[in-house]
């Protein structure tokens, strides 16, 4: 039985990836951070095969207490403060957890003497590539990040090139372009849209306080983009991996799309009210990914639709909202 280590495992991917791993019939230890036990919980209840294992990426001691107690053959870092919103209003914890937290975690697995035999996936982003240097982004396209989260982002990914360059390390880094679905946060746009209009369609809610809505973006479901992280892992040698679809949609089509699927009257206007505390210092106006190395390399590609990937975060929506009086 294989055993993965997954940090972050209580955010959208963490549980895509354990499901993905599970039913592969991995050993799956899942690191949950702080004190927030009602995370922890939640994840028990979803998924009470992930072994849970107390650990944080700002304390060095207790990656390694993690390394040693779990052994794992496979580590995805997935753990992050990942909301680019946020990074703007903490900067430092955001360098500290997104950026040294890898560098901690790089160093704790060559003080357990684990670097020649784990493998580690790394969750690079678009982010990185920000104000866009060539359209589209491929692995080989210079970063330009526009927001804390990217800077830090840049950080962990040199950083894991580096290790692996240096130390001979099994290191990918799946630079993944947006992946959303039923299980993203509340705080980010594509559900706070899918949330506003399952409320809009049920009554609760009259409009969705957005900022900028032409920002483009290349969205594609978690379900998918978990695949690509495990085929990275499997691969003899380590390499990064531009992870997306290929096709870009604006915020507003985001919203015209759950409209869409919410079967709702009328336009983007009707629904949508601009609040500029929603809009961002520096922007990142276009990402698009050119995933053909992933694509012929990792027999990788992506299955859900944009327009699939909208109609199932509305209808899951729906169906929570209208069971949440
Ligand atoms: P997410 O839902 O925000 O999950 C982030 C996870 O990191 C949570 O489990 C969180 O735990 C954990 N975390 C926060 N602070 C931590 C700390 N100090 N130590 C250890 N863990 C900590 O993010 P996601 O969408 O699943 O994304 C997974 C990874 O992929 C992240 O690194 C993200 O930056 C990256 N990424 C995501 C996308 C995307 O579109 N989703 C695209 C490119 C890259 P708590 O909730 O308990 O704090």
């Amino acid at each position: 039985m294989t055993r993965a280590l997954i940090t972050g495992v209580t955010g959208q991917d963490g549980k895509h990836l354990s499901e993905l791993l599970l039913a592969k019939g991995y050993e799956v230890f899942g690191m949950v951070n702080g004190q927030r036990q009602d995370d922890s919980k939640n994840l028990s209840d979803e998924f009470p095969s992930v072994k849970q294992v107390r650990g944080d990426l700002t304390d060095s001691s207790s990656l390694v207490r993690v390394l040693e107690e779990t052994q794992p053959e496979e580590v995805y870092n997935l753990g992050a403060i990942s909301f680019v919103g946020m990074s703007f209003q903490q900067p430092e914890l955001t360098a500290n957890v997104t950026g040294m937290g890898v560098l901690r975690l790089l160093e704790a697995i060559r003080a357990t003497k684990m670097s020649e035999r784990v493998r580690v996936y790394q969750a690079s982003s678009s982010e990185m590539f920000g104000k866009v240097q060539e359209v589209p982004q491929t692995e080989k396209t210079a970063f330009y990040p526009r927001s804390p989260y990217g800077v830090a982002k840049v950080f962990a990914h040199q950083a894991c090139v580096n290790y692996r360059e240096a130390y001979g390390m099994h290191i990918s880094c799946g630079i993944l372009f947006n992946h959303e679905g039923e299980r993203r946060g509340p705080e980010f746009v594509t559900r706070k849209i899918s949330q506003g209009i399952a409320r809009i369609k049920l009554g609760k809610q009259d409009k969705i306080l957005l900022g900028d809505l032409t920002p483009r973006r290349d969205w594609g479901y978690a379900g998918d983009y978990v695949q690509a992280m495990w085929k990275m892992l499997q691969q003899t040698e380590p390499d990064d991996y531009v992870i997306s679809t290929g096709i870009t949609h604006s915020v507003r089509n985001f919203v015209e799309q759950a409209i869409m699927a919410a079967d709702l009257p009328g336009s983007v206007e009707n629904y949508i009210e601009f609040d500029s505390r929603f809009t961002r210092p520096s922007e990142v106006d276009l990402l698009i990914g050119d995933s053909t190395k992933a694509r012929e390399r990792l027999n990788w590609i992506p299955k859900v639709s944009f327009e699939e990937l909208v109609t199932r975060m509305v209808k899951s929506d729906l169906l929570l909202e209208s069971r949440n009086p």
